[in-house]
């Protein structure tokens, strides 16, 4: 059985998927080496597309009978360039370089953006970031739907690339956002997660919740933090969003460089501490799209964000774009439970203090930690529809397995997303002693127990939401 406190890992991994693995043996072997969850990024390829992506992934966790949560996120008011001529030009230090409004194929002079009134919006001196900040222009004159440029800092520019602006956040108001297609598809395909992408404020993701509403959904939003509103507004959106992520590749382009390992602190540990899953996000393992291991800064990276608590790392360009994106994934579940053997040894959970509420379930959910802590259980056994207790003991972040038992395939999917949770689908409708009697048997079956473990059960007189408040003590065997 394995050592559930080493080899069992809490943290979640995520993989974006795109071209390099976007096939059913590839997929298959990425749901093996440990993804929890598949990312489908609507900035990239067609609604066509993904749907196919998502048909294999589908197939590929099915064969393995393994549970994988698939959330599409969304392209939300982003900047990018259009074409080039040969997919790639070469820019260097003070040229002149030109952006225009309209899509146009670009060349060596110049070429076109996705913002249909750029010109308007930029002031003399701006900084327009394109790819990450990897190459930076700045603004010399703007007029009638062209931009003149001066390059400050050079190299490949590659189609299709996003920009930031990060002195001119009044450049997006004017941009539509264009998720509508993006959430019919997400609800068309009864997926488990929507990245909400350039969240500004709580607005933002309550107009989604009520655009998924109309289409008659319910799916839990992640709201991505990448600029400088998101940050001001952060509590407000942590309070209302069902998860957060800290989308780094934006958010370290829009702050001033050496801002974002302060704010990924702050935001992971505001999540944490009210009980909701957060994602760090973005070349977590960079190196890794192009060599066979990461250098020894990301892997420090890697385990510095498990220490701060965060409830998932994300792979994106190491799995949709680099050369061996299992590796990535192997890789990443590795270091993921390296550092989770430090957490325990260095005592990092217990500097997380989440913010209890006085409702029973999180009372229920405290006091079983209480005493699987005492009792050394071995896990925690939580019975619930809507994962919600499973979800309260996880933001207390117990050092046993929580294993979450309900009769919902979709909560055992979405459940993927939090820490340190196992979800577990019962079939039977039978009684609750019956339900207890199958979640002890899965228990041991998938190793969690041994003879004689002692377990703590938690569950509710009813089957709604929100009514656990049961705790009972269990023996294994
Ligand atoms: C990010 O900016 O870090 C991110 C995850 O968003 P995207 O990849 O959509 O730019």
């Amino acid at each position: 059985m394995p050592d559930h406190e080493e080899k069992f890992r809490k943290t979640k991994v995520i993989a974006t998927i795109g071209p390099a693995c976007d096939c059913a043996p590839t997929l298959q072997a990425m749901i093996s080496a440990g993804m929890n969850v598949a990312r489908l990024n609507m900035s990239h390829g067609s609604l066509e597309s993904h749907a196919s992506t998502l048909q294999r992934l589908r197939r590929a966790a099915k064969t393995l009978r393994a549970t994988l949560a698939v959330m599409v996120d969304t392209r939300g008011r982003e900047i990018r360039i259009g074409k080039l001529a040969g997919g790639k030009i070469l820019l260097e230090r003070n040229q002149r370089y030109c952006l225009f409004d309209e899509v146009r194929c670009g060349d060596q002079s110049g070429v076109g953006t996705t913002h249909p009134n750029l010109s308007a919006h930029v002031k003399v001196g701006d900084r327009v970031l394109i790819d990450d900040g990897q190459l930076e222009l700045i603004v010399l004159s703007a007029a009638a739907g062209r931009i003149q440029c001066r390059v400050e800092c050079g190299g490949l520019l590659y189609d299709n690339k996003g920009v930031n602006l990060p002195d001119n956040a009044a450049a997006y108001d004017c941009l539509a956002v264009s998720d509508a297609r993006e959430l019919e598809f997400a609800v068309a395909h009864e997926v488990e997660y929507i990245a909400a992408s350039f969240t500004r404020n709580a607005d933002e993701i309550s107009a989604m919740r009520a655009q998924l509403q109309q289409l008659g959904a319910d799916i839990p939003i992640i709201a991505k933090i990448e600029n400088r509103d998101g940050v001001d507004n952060l509590n407000s959106i942590i309070a209302i969003a069902n998860g957060v992520m800290v989308a780094r590749g934006d958010l370290g382009v829009e702050l001033k460089m050496g801002e974002g390992p302060t704010i990924q602190k702050r935001i992971i540990r505001a999540t944490v501490s009210s009980g909701k899953p957060v994602i760090t996000a973005t070349q977590m393992l960079d190196s890794m799209e192009r060599n066979p291991r990461p250098t020894r800064a990301e892997v420090s990276d890697v385990a510095n964000a498990i220490f701060d608590g965060t409830s998932a790392v994300m792979l994106s360009g190491e799995t949709a774009a680099g050369s061996r994106p299992v590796e990535a994934v192997r890789t990443m579940v590795m270091l993921a439970l390296e550092a989770e053997a430090g957490l325990k040894q260095y005592g990092y959970l217990q500097q997380i203090h989440p913010s209890p509420s006085n409702e029973i379930t999180e009372a229920v959910a405290q006091a079983a930690i209480t005493m699987a802590n005492h009792l050394k259980a071995a896990a925690i056994l939580a019975l619930t529809e809507t994962g919600l207790t499973s979800r309260l003991i996880s933001k207390y972040r117990p050092q046993c397995p929580i294993l979450a038992i309900t009769s919902s395939k979709q909560v055992v999917r979405r459940l993927a997303m939090n820490w340190g949770v196992v979800a577990i689908h019962y079939h039977g409708g039978g009684s609750d002693e019956d339900k207890i009697q199958f979640a002890m048997s899965r228990a041991a079956q998938l190793g969690y127990v041994r003879v004689n473990d002692l377990m703590i059960l938690t569950a509710g007189s009813s089957h709604q939401a929100g009514s656990t408040n049961v705790i009972r003590v269990l023996s294994a065997g």
